[in-house]
């Protein structure tokens, strides 16, 4: 497989690397110490196309395929890992879902206005008490005449105070294994007894809104499950499947923001007389650190050909994720070490690229659930 980009892909780069350049790294910095999410960037966003990057041109989208996609998520995760987690966020699991299992009439009301920028979307599955065991929900959802009447919690959801419409995973009853059924409910955020709160102090992408969400007694129109309501599980799995192409794109986005700063300090810091770079433990960490970015970038374009090809990618997927966020974090630790003291100082800004990289190996499944899915498609 050649993985040289086409005309199409190198464009999206330049494009969104310049944009990012310009609208988002001089800004990251800032955002980061504040804990505030650009929402003003991401209106910029959709206007470039972004937000609908990967879906048709059909439901307001650009029509693009996930490697051009991925190579977004990458460009802004370079400039700002939150911004990146909120864009990849936005597309991968706001969005995506209704495209993959939503009805037209879904498609046309929640799905076009997402593409357009117009709009962002949500994606709550996780709870207090249902991580990696997302099965485990305990949201429950159940059914009252036309309408589902929701209760339950949900925990750091991206993106969700800015959202129009939050996708909820709720427990609608068990099949005949006694196993819980879920099914996906799309949940308007101005719905009554629906609370949304943004109050965690994170270690990293700050620049990212990450919510706690309440359901009290929340009714939405049967006509609001998304997709079969016996497969509400099945469903998040595949869409997990997507976002960790994305999530694997924006750990090579920081890493290579790391890279970038490391390199350029070592031509720079003169000690015992030369340049750090001219010593082999420096340039070897260096080299060490470009191999392993590319290695994992190919991995990420290797993922996302196969979702454009219609194979099977579950596997690629989870390569991708578990070896780019393990990479990124080994990478921006010895972008620091490179910086020395320096690097241990927020003025040099490599420091905010560890603490992003690190929910690299937390979100859309922790470095362990990845494991397991590898070996599960081993046949283990
Ligand atoms: C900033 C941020 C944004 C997020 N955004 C979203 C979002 O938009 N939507 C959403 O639904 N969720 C979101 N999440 C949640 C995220 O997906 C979960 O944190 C993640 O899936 C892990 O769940 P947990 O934190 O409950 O950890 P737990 O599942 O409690 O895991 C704790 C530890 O135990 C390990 N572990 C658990 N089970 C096993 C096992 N079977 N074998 C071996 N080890 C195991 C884990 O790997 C981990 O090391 C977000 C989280 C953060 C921090």
């Amino acid at each position: 497989m050649d993985f040289s980009l086409t005309k199409e892909q190198q464009m999206i780069k330049e494009m969104v690397r310049d944009f990012a350049e310009k609208e988002i790294a001089p800004y990251a910095a800032k955002w980061d110490e504040e804990a505030y999410f650009p929402r003003e960037v991401f209106r910029k966003m959709g206007e470039l196309g972004l937000l609908g990057l990967p879906f048709p041109e059909s439901y307001g989208g650009a029509g693009g395929d996930t490697i051009s996609y991925a190579i977004a998520v990458e460009e802004i995760g370079r400039a700002c890992g939150g911004t990146g987690l909120s864009y990849a966020a936005a597309v991968s699991l706001g969005a995506s879902p209704i495209y993959y299992f939503g009805s037209e009439e879904q498609k046309q009301t929640w799905l076009v206005p997402m593409a357009k920028g117009e709009t962002l979307g949500a994606f709550g599955l996780t709870e207090p008490n249902a991580g990696s065991d997302a099965g485990g929900t305990r949201t429950t959802a159940v059914l009252d005449g036309d309408e589902y009447v929701i209760n339950g919690e949900k925990c750091w959801i991206t993106n969700a105070q800015y959202a129009r419409q939050v996708i909820v995973t709720a427990v609608t009853g068990k099949d005949a294994r006694g196993k819980n059924i879920i099914t996906a409910l799309i949940v308007p955020t101005d719905s009554p007894g629906f609370t949304i709160r943004s109050n965690y102090d994170k270690m990293g992408v700050r620049a990212s809104n990450t919510c706690e969400l309440v359901f009290e007694n929340v009714r939405v129109p049967k006509e609001n499950v998304l997709g079969d309501p016996q497969k509400g599980f099945k469903q998040f799995l595949y869409t997990l499947d997507g976002g960790r192409i994305s999530i694997a794109a924006l750990a090579v986005g920081i890493a290579q923001a790391a890279f970038e700063k490391a390199l350029q300090y070592a031509k720079e810091r003169v000690q015992f007389g030369q340049s750090i770079s001219k010593f082999q433990a420096i340039q070897f960490k260096l080299a060490d650190m470009a191999m392993e970015i590319e290695l994992a970038r190919n991995m990420v374009y290797k993922a996302a050909w196969l979702k454009d090809q219609g194979k099977p990618f579950t596997k690629e997927a989870s390569f991708a994720k578990l070896f780019a966020s393990e990479m990124g974090f080994r990478v921006c630790n010895q972008a620091i070490q490179i910086h020395g003291g320096y690097g241990y100082m927020k003025e040099y800004g490599v420091e905010r690229h560890l603490r992003d990289i690190k929910l690299m190996e937390i979100g859309e499944g922790t470095s362990e659930i990845q494991r397991l899915v590898i070996a599960r498609q081993l046949g283990c």
